[in-house]
């Protein structure tokens, strides 16, 4: 692990060249913004050594290689202080200290890693994970774990399958394990001899009981959830979508879907794979990175570095394979580029001899150059694949020329990246002069080998890929949808050691990753839309939130939800970022209802006062007032957040006190319904819960459940995440009936939103029944 990494900051490099060009008015900018199209872009860039220009990029390129390496002094660090955890039954954490180990072990040499998987199965077992110890076992004697003490490994593996009821797997270790002690390499002498051999005899018994028992149906393998279908079958147009969507062209909305009869709520229209994803880098220690599901204990590293996780080996596998090779020695630059790493992923998954063929032979890909016919392939269909991101929307004739600037040279940064690490060189035969070519050029761009006095000339190929590069970066822009998961907040280590149970639990969505997914593009955009999200692993799932009427398109949110954000923030980012200003229902109606959420209380009649007229009795406040009553907003907003430190650092009482006072001065001079009134019931209920007092918290928390229900309506998904919270508050204070009736609440709203084997839904159905369990003996006795 290389103490501290210094590098230059990708976006600060960038704003300092804009600036220059802006303050010298540079006639360079001139020309660059008289450009006609994406490839000319970039050859501009190595032609005028832009990139050349920024000095730590030269040092970052020769020493990126030795970052983030594997280090035999880490591994043994960690494993050590896995030890003495274990020594002191501290499990979880020896856990934890042992998949570091395992992380920094070199792969190549030694017995590091497979010790240290051997130590993590022990500790595992310990934790009653015997699954996860069962798999580092076997992976430990896979790296051939030592010989002389892998007794220990095969009498664990025998105990775990016992554990687990796995009758027949058990008995066939128990042969292996026996196999080994009459083996030269069992070496254990004298009373450690007896011992284990007695310890052999028990397990023995064990085995022969469970053979007896009638066969145990439980499986090792995990829960493994299938995406569902989609309403009435797939479209032969759009296979990933439901074939009651038509797509539809006009000039005005561009493609889109709409209902080709009607739809009730509930149903599934689009279940699809992205063409591309990126997990994002704060989720690198708790997600995979190549399926982004959250890690299992028995997590795997890189075979290289240390900064990216694994499920197991078929998800590290099938990443290095497919992009990982390419990135791994570049993932800091490739952070520091943001949301442009996906551009890179997109051509990653594509791989550049396609692409090249793509680019010159597009009539062999495509149905049709008519606009109405975008995306369709030589049968008319809009499909998994390549075509589909390409004919993406890119908006280059209204990006801002320093946006376009920008662009531009991170593509060509992405494309330095691409010819440093080699990867050109697929696209020779025996030669390699392409692979070496890209390489030499990416010395001039680097100056580290002389460059010709007018600039970089880029190869054809090179040209293409890195035009394309940035045309995704440009769809990119608009076109990039976000992965979330429902994220329970982790337990922390010391609870999981003494087997506690958090008391808070805030389940969120989270954003995990970015993706593209060509069909979910195809909607607009409304701010009240007719759609749901919801993800498998990487599948995106998308639902109808309302009944849907035969001819009515179907519409996404792209963020600016009516009910988040009031109607001047909405069209502001749609008007920046999507380049339109949205035409919807809830904008056309001005959002008339939603007011109330948003408002101040009127002085007069205590009804709501919207800017500075109250839309009850006509009062108009003057502006001292409204001064007055903003100073009040922004003190009370102080006082919050200072509620929320001291709740973060745990101080639950001093915390209480403070949102308790927020509240009390927000009633003063917000609407009852104001949205601000929610969130400090909300966060006072968490107080309670914090400390153990469920009861109180529940009743805060009917509070923010009812807002939910004004605020977002009876059937949404926020009111029943409010329910979900509820239920597992009122369960913990033990008001099992009224967590009955809000789960079953909350299971009419929510089921219609998710596929049925969503987290949420099973977690939401798991809590029913042990409420229901709990009051069976109640019922009898009552
Ligand atoms: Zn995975
Ligand atoms: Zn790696
Ligand atoms: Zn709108
Ligand atoms: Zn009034």
């Amino acid at each position: 692990m290389a103490a501290s990494i210094s590098f230059g900051n990708w976006q600060q490099a960038l704003d300092e060249i804009i600036e220059s060009w802006e303050n010298r008015k540079s006639k360079l900018f001139n020309t660059f913004q008289n450009l006609q199209d994406n490839e000319s872009r970039l050859k501009f860039i190595f032609k005028n050594n832009l990139i050349r220009n920024i000095d730590w990029l030269q040092n970052y390129f020769e020493t990126c290689d030795s970052w983030h390496g594997k280090s035999k002094v880490e591994a043994a660090f960690w494993k050590t202080k896995g030890n003495k955890y274990f020594q002191q039954r501290k499990f979880a954490l020896a856990v934890d200290a042992y998949s570091q180990s395992c992380i920094n072990a070199p792969s190549a040499e030694g017995d590091d890693l497979s010790l240290s998987l051997g130590n993590r199965s022990a500790a595992l077992f310990h934790l009653k994970h015997y699954e996860s110890c069962v798999i580092d076992i076997d992976r430990a004697i896979s790296l051939s774990f030592p010989a002389c003490s892998r007794q220990k490994l095969l009498a664990r593996k025998t105990l775990a399958l016992i554990k687990l009821g796995q009758r027949d797997e058990a008995s066939k270790n128990l042969q292996t394990l026996k196999d080994f002690v009459e083996s030269s390499n069992f070496s254990l002498k004298d009373q450690k001899r007896d011992e284990f051999l007695k310890e052999m005899a028990s397990m023995e018994l064990s085995v022969q009981a469970l053979l007896e028992e009638p066969r145990c149906k439980k499986s090792i393998n995990d829960f493994n959830p299938k995406p569902p279908k989609v309403f009435h079958g797939a479209n032969q147009v759009v296979p990933q979508a439901s074939q009651c969507l038509s797509l539809s062209y006009s000039t005005k909305k561009g493609r889109h879907l709409s209902a080709n009869k009607s739809i009730p709520r509930g149903s599934t229209l689009i279940v699809e794979k992205p063409f591309a994803a990126v997990l994002l880098p704060d989720h690198y220690e708790t997600h995979c990175h190549h399926c982004f599901l959250p890690l299992p204990l028995t997590y795997l590293g890189c075979k290289r570095c240390t900064m990216v996780r694994f499920c197991n080996e078929v998800c590290r596998d099938s990443a290095w394979s497919g992009f990982h090779s390419t990135e791994c020695r570049y993932l800091d630059l490739l952070h520091s580029v943001g949301i442009a790493h996906l551009s890179l992923r997109v051509v990653l998954s594509a791989g550049l001899p396609f692409l090249l063929d793509f680019l010159d032979n597009q009539s062999k890909y495509r149905l049709s150059q008519d606009p109405s016919y975008l995306g369709l392939n030589s049968r008319g269909q809009y499909d998994h694949e390549y075509l589909t991101v390409f004919d993406l929307m890119t908006h280059e004739d209204s990006t801002e020329r320093s946006d376009m600037l920008q662009y531009s040279l991170t593509a060509g940064l992405l494309l330095l990246t691409l010819a440093h690490s080699g990867l050109f060189s697929m696209l020779d035969g025996a030669s390699n002069t392409a692979g070496k070519s890209a390489f030499d050029i990416s010395s001039m761009i680097l100056g580290t080998k002389a460059a010709p006095k007018d600039g970089v000339n880029l190869p054809p190929y090179m040209v293409k890929i890195g035009g394309l590069l940035l045309r995704h970066i440009l769809q990119l822009v608009c076109n990039a949808h976000a992965i979330t998961s429902i994220q329970t907040e982790p337990t922390s280590e010391t609870a999981r050691d003494a087997a506690v149970e958090t008391n808070v639990s805030s389940t969120e969505q989270t954003r995990v990753a970015t993706a593209i997914y060509p069909t979910a593009s195809l909607m607009n955009h409304a701010c009240d839309p007719t759609i749901v999200s919801s993800f498998i692993d990487k599948t995106l799932v998308v639902r109808t939130l309302k009944d849907v009427a035969e001819g009515d398109e179907i519409y996404n949110c792209y963020g600016p939800h009516y009910c988040r954000m009031d109607k001047e923030e909405r069209q502001a980012i749609l008007q920046s970022q999507y380049r339109f200003s949205c035409d919807c229902l809830a904008c056309r109606g001005g959002d008339l209802d939603q007011r109330r959420f948003g408002a101040y209380r009127c002085p007069r009649c205590a009804g709501v006062l919207y800017t500075e007229t109250c839309l009850e009795c006509g009062f108009t406040a003057d502006r001292a007032t409204i001064t007055h009553l903003k100073a009040r907003a922004v003190e009370c907003k102080k006082l919050f957040d200072n509620a929320l430190s001291l709740m973060n650092a745990l101080q639950f009482e001093a915390a209480l006190a403070a949102f308790e006072k927020c509240r009390d001065q927000r009633r003063e001079f917000l609407y009852k319904d104001h949205r601000d009134l929610a969130l400090v019931e909300d966060a006072i209920a968490r107080c309670y819960a914090s400390q153990g007092d469920f009861c109180s918290a529940a009743d805060h928390l009917y509070a923010s459940v009812e807002f939910a229900r004004s605020l977002y309506g009876p059937l949404s998904q926020e009111y029943g995440h409010e329910l979900q919270k509820l239920a597992e508050v009122l369960f913990n204070a033990g008001r099992l009936r009224e967590c009955v009736d809000v789960c079953e609440g909350c299971l009419r709203v929510l089921r219609d939103l998710y596929h049925p084997e969503h987290q949420v839904l099973r977690e939401v159905k798991e809590l029913l029944a042990e409420a229901e369990n709990a009051l069976l003996p109640q019922m009898s006795a009552g």
